[in-house]
């Protein structure tokens, strides 16, 4: 069993903030120690592929496994605990052999010939109200949690998750679930002052408030400080502390 060392930690922000630089920083750690490790990202995020991936230039990306939702994480993490040689011979192989040495690979920072000692989550927003209850037995396993993701919406509400019956969880209750909390901020793209909160733009305009929580399409996204943050058809937004 490994030693009662099991962390939760989570870097949340707006776009543009480094949450994912927090992550690969995060792997070069655990790859120095020689621990065991798993990255995971919801597959409703696609625009970097399987892969976590950070806006700095030089940074290395992290290969990781899509996850469908919070109980498939936990599946993917009990057959790993369980049965490692199989997980690893498993393991989806790198398509594009010519980002060798850019992206570290899931077969390099997974062991099977010692125990699992981390997960790395990025965009957690995405994923569901099962999260913290996997979360808590991923831990019971002795597998530290490490997350990154946006902690409020375009409307500058705490994200929620996407509800499963009549479970409701939002991004505050996972930054209140986690031992560790970092807060990132950007640039405003507006004035350049520090940004929390992250502005949604649909043909240029500020989208409406009552527009989807999650939208896949023409819309564009942009840091903002709260005094250039829009939502058309909120009259006020609360100060974002
Ligand atoms: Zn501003």
């Amino acid at each position: 069993m490994p030693e009662l060392s099991v962390h939760s930690e989570i870097c949340y922000g707006p776009m543009k903030s480094g949450k994912s630089l927090f992550l690969i920083e995060t792997s070069q750690q655990l790859l120095k120690q020689h621990h065991s490790f798993l990255s995971f990202k919801p597959v409703q995020d696609t625009r970097d592929g399987h892969f976590i991936r950070s806006r700095q230039p030089q940074s290395q990306h992290i290969q990781a496994l899509a996850v469908a939702s919070s109980q498939d994480l936990w599946r993917m993490i009990q057959q790993a605990l369980q049965t490692p040689r199989t997980f690893f011979d498993k393991l989806p192989s790198l398509a594009s052999p010519s980002a060798t040495g850019s992206v570290l690979p899931l077969r390099q920072t997974f062991r099977c010939d010692s125990a699992l000692r981390a997960c790395l989550i990025d965009e957690v927003f995405l994923l569901d109200a099962e999260l913290l209850k996997v979360l808590q037995r991923v831990m019971q396993a002795g597998v530290s949690v490490y997350l990154s993701g946006l902690d409020r919406d375009f409307r500058g509400e705490y994200f929620p998750l996407r509800q499963l019956g009549q479970d409701m969880l939002s991004m505050e209750d996972v930054i209140g679930f986690c031992q560790k909390k970092m807060a990132r901020e950007a640039r405003c793209e507006s004035c350049g002052q520090p940004a929390t909160l992250t502005q949604r733009l649909i043909n240029g305009q500020p989208a409406p408030y009552d527009s989807p929580t999650v939208l896949i399409g023409d819309e564009e996204y942009q840091p903002r400080c709260s005094a250039h943050h829009q939502v058309l058809g909120a009259s006020h937004l609360s100060a974002a502390s």
